[in-house]
């Protein structure tokens, strides 16, 4: 089968021939990779900072953001049949023992590090034409979503957040019991790319009303997107911290979805009373960088504020993303669909790894629906 896979060996990134994967247990599922979307940690694999091959293999099959088509199931298979659609998880348990957290399927909190991540650490990825799984990792999509639901994991990042988000506030007792629980509450999205575009639409499904805090001057197409969904974009180009500040009033909640940390300690300092920042993006390794400290850990404990880091994603999280694609594709049927720029075929790997950075979420097409 042709796959797109990394040699951190010889760091080199190509199309490679990969044998085609078996069922071995009988909750095993296999499935036919339709697309597979390119995001910015397979970029940053193919710079070779991160990334690990499984143990047996030379390089590692990248693609971890997938949706498929059941072909064959295993005799323990209860909940799928050939022709589903699903869209699996990405990380996968570690053995111990004694890893509460893996032995209660909440391998997103494993703490021992062992977990493993398919086309990230130690298991293979997605960018090739059949992928083998167990059922238990794998989410099952409607077919009305077919067309969105490669956006599914990178969504589980804005779900999982949220989730903590509703757990962290249940500290202000008021907040809770709403079905709009972010109605009359202030969200500052930092960052436009996919996870911070998807995020201000869940924002905004949850009543929040929503300021995008961007890079890129306006206009620009991103910009528009976020418009057209009743957020407003704001460039940190043209409009500074401080002027932001008055434009945006109260701050409830901020989600950082940038990856870089000047920015973002400086919009820490506009976050409101009992406020909550949550930490998505990963930066590089790059030299320290000054911060206001003491005024920063003033506020946080004079306006009881809480900082969350959250990472992977849980089953809710997976079926939370489900249910709000639906809600986004009846909301905004053009800005969900204008989230996936660009749909490539596999031969066009080159460019979308190693190229320059465009569009918002680009993606592979590998196989077709049947
Ligand atoms: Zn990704
Ligand atoms: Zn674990």
């Amino acid at each position: 089968m042709k796959a797109v896979g990394v040699f951190p060996g010889r760091k080199e990134v190509g199309l490679l021939a990969h044998a085609a994967p078996e069922r071995t247990a009988p909750d095993h599922v296999k499935i036919r990779t339709i697309e597979v979307g390119v995001c910015g940690t397979d970029r940053e694999i193919c710079t070779f900072d991160y990334g690990t091959p499984p143990e047996d293999s030379e390089y590692l099959v990248l693609g971890h953001e997938a949706v498929g088509e059941v072909v064959e199931i295993g005799p323990a298979v209860k909940g799928l049949k050939p022709g589903d659609l699903v869209v699996p998880s990405v990380r996968r348990p570690c053995i111990h023992s004694n890893c509460t957290p893996c032995r209660a399927d909440r391998q997103d909190f494993c703490f021992t590090g062992d977990f493993t991540e398919r086309g990230i650490k130690m298991t293979h990825g997605f960018m090739t034409e059949l992928f083998v799984e167990e059922e238990r990792h794998l989410n099952i999509i409607p077919k009305e979503l077919k067309d969105v639901a490669v956006l599914v994991e990178p969504l589980t990042v804005a779900e999982k957040a949220l989730a903590q988000i509703w757990q962290v506030q249940g500290r202000l007792p008021w907040m809770n019991g709403s079905p709009e629980p972010g109605h009359g509450r202030t969200a500052v999205v930092l960052g436009a790319g996919p996870i911070g575009i998807l995020g201000a639409m869940a924002l905004i499904v949850n009543g929040f009303k929503t300021y995008v805090y961007s890079r890129s001057a306006e206009p620009n197409p991103k910009a528009d997107l976020v418009n057209s969904i009743g957020a407003k974009y704001v460039s940190a180009q043209q409009v500074p911290v401080k002027e932001f500040a008055k434009t945006v009033g109260h701050v409830d909640l901020v989600y950082e979805a940038l990856g870089v940390a000047d920015i973002t300690f400086d919009v820490l300092k506009i976050l409101g009373l009992n406020g909550v920042f949550v930490f998505t993006g990963i930066p590089r390794h790059k030299p320290a960088i000054p911060v206001e400290a003491d005024n920063l850990m003033r506020d946080m404990v004079l306006k009881n504020q809480i900082i969350v880091g959250t990472v992977n994603a849980d089953r809710p999280a997976f079926e939370s993303a489900i249910r709000d694609l639906g809600v986004f594709k009846k909301r905004w049927p053009k800005a969900i669909a204008s989230v996936i720029s660009g749909r490539f075929p596999i031969d066009a790997y080159r460019e979308l790894l190693l190229g320059k950075a465009t569009g918002i979420k680009n993606v592979i097409t590998i196989g077709s629906y049947s």
